[in-house]
């Protein structure tokens, strides 16, 4: 029997970079906090600001495995999202996208709770369509370096659809793109992150390529608000949903504003472009603006000061 009013909200995936910022944003808005998480990416240094807080609980738990709780929301947010941490064990990646939305959805289809998918722009892979909108089905090598994410992130697509068609559970998917902001891993290899990091040792910055890709980069504050908006809405509203900042910028951009921002005398160099390396990416966010009433608000250079600052603290730690 549940005794209290308070509105119970899993996030799997709680103790990441994402993860993290959600968990803090439910227990401002008066919700209990049940963060899951299995610290493959993420650390519980990420939630150590939140141990104390009486709605907030953390729990050890791999996804792969069933889970049985009580709640009213779950945020799936388990997955490893940056290329370093999904390819050093791939095939786990894949059971952790694909056995663990299977267990949280089996989890919300008992519960009758409704399910939020954090899937992810790499669903359109290197796209041959731009900017992606919702519609577009994807160009996506199967069989490559990126496919354990791609595909294991597409397939938890599907099996959220076939169980809002065949069990009616209340589905949202969210598709994310390019994400940053504090509490990054320093070394998940992330351009945003290494870039930073590089700037602030006074190290090369790394580009791979030749800086000419694309990239459309949203900062963390804008897009849990997304997330939040999604969860909010009917039971007609099960996405996909783009949530990203338009706002395209070619790697070389991106690393001409980190060291204005740093100062310092890092220097430019190239290296190889790693396989299957989407060349362009931007979201159409149409249907977040309809749907949600959405748009983020936070412009690059204002969101690399607030990052920087913080890998400013962290390195200094
Ligand atoms: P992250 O690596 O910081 O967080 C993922 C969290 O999931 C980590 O804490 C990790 O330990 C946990 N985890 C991994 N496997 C697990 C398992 N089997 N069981 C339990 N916990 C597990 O990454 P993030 O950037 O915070 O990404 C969060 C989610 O958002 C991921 O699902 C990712 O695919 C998605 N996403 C992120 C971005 C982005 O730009 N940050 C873009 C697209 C999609
Ligand atoms: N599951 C879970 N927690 C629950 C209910 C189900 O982890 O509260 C898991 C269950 O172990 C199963 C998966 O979710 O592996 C899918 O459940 P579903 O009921 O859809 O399928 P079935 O149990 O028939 O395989
Ligand atoms: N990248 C780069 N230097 C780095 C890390 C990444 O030039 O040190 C490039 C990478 O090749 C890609 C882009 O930056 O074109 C974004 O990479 P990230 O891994 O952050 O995200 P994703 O490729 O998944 O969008």
């Amino acid at each position: 029997m549940q005794v209290t009013n308070r509105k119970r909200v899993m996030v799997t995936g709680g103790a990441g970079f994402l993860g993290s910022h959600l968990c803090e944003r439910l227990l401002n808005d008066g919700c209990e906090v049940l963060c899951v998480d299995n610290f493959y990416s993420g650390t519980k240094d990420n939630v150590a600001h939140l141990m104390a807080h009486p709605h907030f609980e953390l729990m050890r738990h791999d996804v792969i495995f069933p889970l049985y709780v009580e709640v009213d929301e779950i945020y799936n947010l388990a997955c490893p999202a940056s290329p370093v941490h999904y390819q050093r064990d791939p095939i786990q990646t894949t059971k952790t996208s694909v056995h663990g939305a299977e267990n949280m959805l089996g989890l919300a289809n008992r519960l009758k709770a409704k399910i939020l998918q954090a899937s992810t722009s790499e669903v359109y892979g290197d796209p041959e369509v731009h900017p992606q909108h919702e519609g577009y089905w994807g160009r996506v090598n199967p069989i490559g370096i990126r496919s354990c994410y791609d595909e294991g992130k597409r397939c938890a697509e599907t099996l959220f659809f076939d169980y809002h068609r065949q069990h009616q559970v209340e589905i949202k998917v969210v598709r994310i793109f390019n994400t940053y902001g504090p509490r990054m891993h320093p070394n998940d290899g992330r351009v945003v992150s290494n870039f930073i990091v590089q700037a602030l040792r006074g190290e090369d910055i790394t580009i791979y390529g030749d800086g000419a890709q694309t990239r459309s980069f949203c900062y963390v504050d804008d897009l849990i608000e997304g997330f939040v908006r999604m969860m909010a809405t009917g039971t007609e509203v099960t996405g996909p949903i783009n949530i990203g900042n338009p706002d395209e910028f070619t790697i070389k951009q991106l690393a001409e504003a980190v060291l204005a921002i740093v100062g310092g005398n890092s220097k430019l160099v190239l290296k190889p472009l790693p396989q299957d390396d989407p060349k362009q990416r931007k979201p159409d966010i149409m249907l977040a603006q309809e749907v949600l009433s959405w748009q983020p608000s936070i412009k690059l250079n204002q969101g690399l000061i607030k990052t920087v600052d913080y890998f400013r603290t962290f390195l200094a730690l």
